[in-house]
């Protein structure tokens, strides 16, 4: 792998000199590539959170027809985790070469993507594109990819979907193409409290759960029989368990709800 060139660097100093730990803002980093791409003769979009703190960035490079829809995005997150606690030995927000290797905080997840693509913003605006290209950089992707979904929305609202996104995360450089979703259910039950003396006074709401929990075991059991599969995951089906539960009033009573 070559060298990252000058520019590059010099893009990957600034977005680090600039503390974006997700609990901070991150504005003074969107305005300044924004300011960027204004200074390229693009009209970035800055997508503000409710309260104003933070901001998701977009910028679109038109196609030769002056096309906005559909293309290639490059996409990244401006926020890093805290240094707290951590014995750094250069300051986190210096971006410093050691045996030919650079440290900073987010040096890799993700600025190093961010710098490149910002960089390549100029040479994207010097030539006539066959697809549009755009940049895109949200807040608070380490604290649960909170800034993602209102960018998607955003997208959508300004009419702009790309085709292919490529997202900027550490993979060892690996191509990752896709990655599992997650669900999450909860369900409460209600039952009719009663002396377990007296059962058919009572609903048992521990035994009714109890049932719900047998039918999502036999929902995983058919999802591992019968699919879908994707052999690219190292479970090539959709998994399911139940991962936490509890319930129950007293020993000698028909329980009336969880604790
Ligand atoms: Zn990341």
């Amino acid at each position: 792998m070559s060298a990252p060139s000058s520019d590059v660097l010099s893009w990957l100093e600034k977005l680090i000199a600039i503390d974006t730990t997700s609990r901070d803002t991150n504005l003074p980093l969107i305005e300044l590539v924004a300011d960027h791409a204004r200074s390229l003769g693009l009209s970035p979009q800055v997508f503000p959170t409710p309260d104003g703190a933070k901001a998701n960035l977009l910028i679109t490079v038109p196609d030769a027809q002056g096309r906005t829809d559909g293309g290639i995005m490059l996409s990244g997150h401006s926020d890093v985790v805290p240094t707290d606690g951590q014995a750094w030995t250069s300051d986190p927000y210096t971006l410093t070469e050691r045996d030919g290797l650079l440290y900073g905080r987010g040096v890799t997840d993700m600025k190093g993507f961010d710098a490149v693509a910002i960089n390549a913003l100029a040479a994207l605006v010097a030539q006539p594109l066959s697809t549009p290209v755009h940049v895109g950089l949200t807040h608070d992707e380490e604290v649960g990819c909170v800034g993602a979904q209102p960018f998607v929305d955003a997208m959508k609202a300004a009419g702009v979907l790309p085709d292919i996104v490529f997202v900027g995360e550490p993979t060892s450089m690996r191509m990752i193409r896709a990655h599992k979703s997650i669900n999450l259910v909860e369900a409460t039950f209600h039952g009719v409290p009663a002396h377990s003396s007296l059962t058919s006074s009572g609903v048992n709401a521990i035994e009714y759960a109890a049932s719900l929990v047998r039918y999502w075991r036999e929902q995983a059991d058919r999802w591992r029989a019968d699919g879908p599969f994707d052999e690219a995951y190292p479970v090539a089906y959709t998994t399911g368990s139940v991962n936490l539960f509890s319930g129950g009033n007293g020993v000698n009573i028909v329980p009336r709800a969880p604790r």
